[in-house]
């Protein structure tokens, strides 16, 4: 299965990703995990994408676009993948599409995790005491939450007018909203 899960910041879409992943046996690939881990590594795309992230903005196109497409022709991705974090704006969306019809491979499904935005700033703050993430910060933490409203809000209608959409409430535990996604995607 090809999925894109998508959702607003703190959300749950990462965690959730990750066991949707371990269940149908396929990659989970966060491009958001590939910037955090190109920027523990210091590698120049690491570097490049840093200032943005601390920001709460989105990493330009053109690296994180050719970032995407060489994970995805990686062959562990033939069979299948959990695409966390990525499409999230519109020009992605079209990226996403040139990247897979050159893979013979397309989306199967692009569920959104939907959640209430006080319960989400919440767990986001939460989660910086936690994690000490750089970009957890309340005022970067409300520029994450605008830039995805006005960026990749609008991906729903594109992915729900060509029959892919599944919504899935993110509120409630765990183990509740995976059985959740689980039975929405029918695994
Ligand atoms: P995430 O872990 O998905 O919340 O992503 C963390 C940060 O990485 C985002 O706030 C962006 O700065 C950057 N990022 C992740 N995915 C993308 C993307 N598809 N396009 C642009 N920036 C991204």
């Amino acid at each position: 299965m090809r999925i894109v899960l998508m959702g607003p910041p703190g959300a749950g879409k990462g965690t959730q990703a990750i066991k949707v992943a371990e269940k149908l046996q396929v990659p989970h690939i966060s491009t958001g995990e590939i910037f955090r881990a190109n920027l523990a590594d210091g590698t120049p795309l690491g570097l490049e994408a840093k200032r943005y992230m601390e920001a709460g903005e989105y990493v330009p196109d053109e690296v994180t676009n050719s970032m995407v497409a060489s994970r995805l022709a990686e062959s562990d991705a033939a069979g299948g993948f959990i695409l966390d974090g990525y499409p999230r704006t519109v020009a992605q969306v079209g990226e996403l599409d040139t990247i897979l019809a050159g893979l013979g491979t397309p989306l199967d499904k692009v569920v959104e995790i939907t959640a209430n935005t006080d319960e989400v700033v919440a767990r986001l703050l939460n989660r910086a005491q936690e994690q000490g993430r750089a970009d957890d910060t309340e005022e970067v933490i409300r520029r994450r939450m605008d830039v995805y409203a006005e960026q990749t809000e609008p991906l729903v209608r594109v992915y729900s007018e060509r029959g892919l959409l599944l919504k899935v409430d993110g509120m409630g535990s765990m183990d509740e909203v995976t059985a959740r996604l689980l039975t929405a995607l029918g695994a």
